[in-house]
């Protein structure tokens, strides 16, 4: 039951690339033809996660003993990297959340039977996962959180409370909810148990509807008196505080990855679309004023990537502290907000229409400077340290 972060072996490079290609072919096959639908429908079909199961692509990290690949944390990345470069990235949200958010919250915190149980078929797509911290009247503010859980005299807690903003929210069928086992104790009253959503007393709310990431079902989670048995507690009594911030660090990360991968693909695309779009005799890409301002761009994300892949090497041997991650996380979303809003700007009207990638990479993207803790927060973690 340590909160202390995993140490990965190097991956090949070789491999890395072979995996690579297999993500893209998947991506391709299974996801392209059916986004739009699933953009209509606000949630991907459950059917979804049993393919990404079978092609080894959930929770790719988790050991073999509990039905993984025991991979290096570098192949989980590929697969978001992958999805947001595609222009998915509702998809990249949806899996971060159950692959590399909810199946460590499990591998480094549950008992024996809690990984057994919930592990194999995570890797599956049997059962999916989710995390809900957020509440109506509490979102930065994780210590403020209402939802309580209270000992019944019966080896039970009883719940009660709402969250809201939850992710996989209408498809979970295993929610980590955080909630408060003492009223009083600020932080240290905080824990965090595991919720089986078929129990009586759990209900889903509204499927939110939401500026971008349409694809990813967002939901109001409630729960009136559900009785959990106390073997469903994830960790320590107390210590649920705690566990998140040693975990958000790898939340924060893997934001930024995606979020240099959405930037790096949004100055690709508007480079093919100013060598191709013509004004006054001329590709758009020769005017000085563009030239310049996609060398600016090209530049900073590559000062973003260098900074990206020291973060990883960090957080591969174990050592991403709080305040490195919430720079990572602040900065490179932000980079990749300014990225966003000129190579829309320089799609001119076509940048506004949906059917161009820039337009959903666009409104995708802004929600990276608010979840995970927002920007601000990010700011206020790094002032903390200095
Ligand atoms: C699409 C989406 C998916 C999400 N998925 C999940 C999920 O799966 N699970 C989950 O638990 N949550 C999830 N969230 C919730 C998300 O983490 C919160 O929205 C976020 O933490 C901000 O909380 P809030 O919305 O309550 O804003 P507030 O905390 O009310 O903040 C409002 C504004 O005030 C600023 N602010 C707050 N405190 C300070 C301060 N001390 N100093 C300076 N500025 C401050 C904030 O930065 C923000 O700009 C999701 C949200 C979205 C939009």
């Amino acid at each position: 039951m340590s909160a202390a972060r995993p140490v990965y072996a190097p991956a090949d490079p070789v491999e890395l690339e072979l995996f690579r290609d297999n993500v893209r072919r998947f991506f391709a096959d299974e996801v392209e033809p059916h986004i739009e639908k699933w953009e209509k429908d606000g949630r991907v079909p459950r059917e979804f996660y049993y393919k990404m199961g079978e092609a080894g692509l959930l929770c790719v990290d988790v050991p073999e003993e509990y039905g993984g690949s025991g991979a290096s944390f570098e192949f989980s990345m590929i697969v978001l990297e992958e999805a947001g470069r595609m222009g998915f990235l509702a998809l990249s949200s949806n899996l971060t959340v159950h692959s590399d958010i909810c199946a460590p919250y499990i591998l480094h915190l549950g008992t024996e039977e809690q990984k057994r149980h919930w592990l194999p078929k995570m890797v599956s797509g049997a059962a999916i996962g989710a995390i809900a911290m957020t509440e109506p009247g509490a979102g930065s503010d994780l210590q403020g959180i209402k939802t309580s859980a209270l000992p019944d005299g019966e080896g039970h807690y009883l719940i009660n409370g709402s969250k809201t903003f939850i992710t996989n929210g209408q498809l979970a069928d295993l929610v980590i909810l955080a909630c408060k086992t003492d009223a009083r104790a600020g932080a240290k009253g905080v824990s965090l148990v595991l919720v089986e959503t078929d129990r009586p007393g759990f209900k889903r709310g509204r499927n939110l509807k939401k500026l971008g990431q349409k694809a990813q079902d967002t939901s109001e989670l409630f729960f009136e008196d559900l009785r959990l048995p106390a073997s469903n507690l994830l960790g320590e009594e107390g210590r649920g505080f705690e566990y998140m911030m040693t975990e958000l660090p790898q939340e924060r990360l893997l934001i930024a990855i995606t979020a240099v991968a959405m930037a790096e693909a949004a100055l690709e695309w508007t480079l093919d679309y100013t060598r191709q779009r013509q004004a006054f005799g001329r590709p758009l890409a020769e005017f000085q004023t563009n030239r310049f301002k996609l060398a600016e761009m090209k530049t900073e994300i590559q000062i973003g990537r260098v900074f990206l892949d020291r973060c990883l090497e960090l957080h591969l041997e174990g050592k991403l502290d709080v305040e490195t991650a919430a720079m990572a996380k602040y900065w490179l979303t932000e980079l990749e907000g300014r990225v966003m809003d000129q190579c829309l700007q320089m799609h001119g009207g076509y940048g506004y229409m949906l059917e161009y990638p820039i337009a959903r990479a666009f409104a995708d993207a802004r929600v990276h400077r608010i979840y995970g803790g927002s920007n601000e927060i990010m700011r206020e973690l790094v002032a903390r340290h200095l």
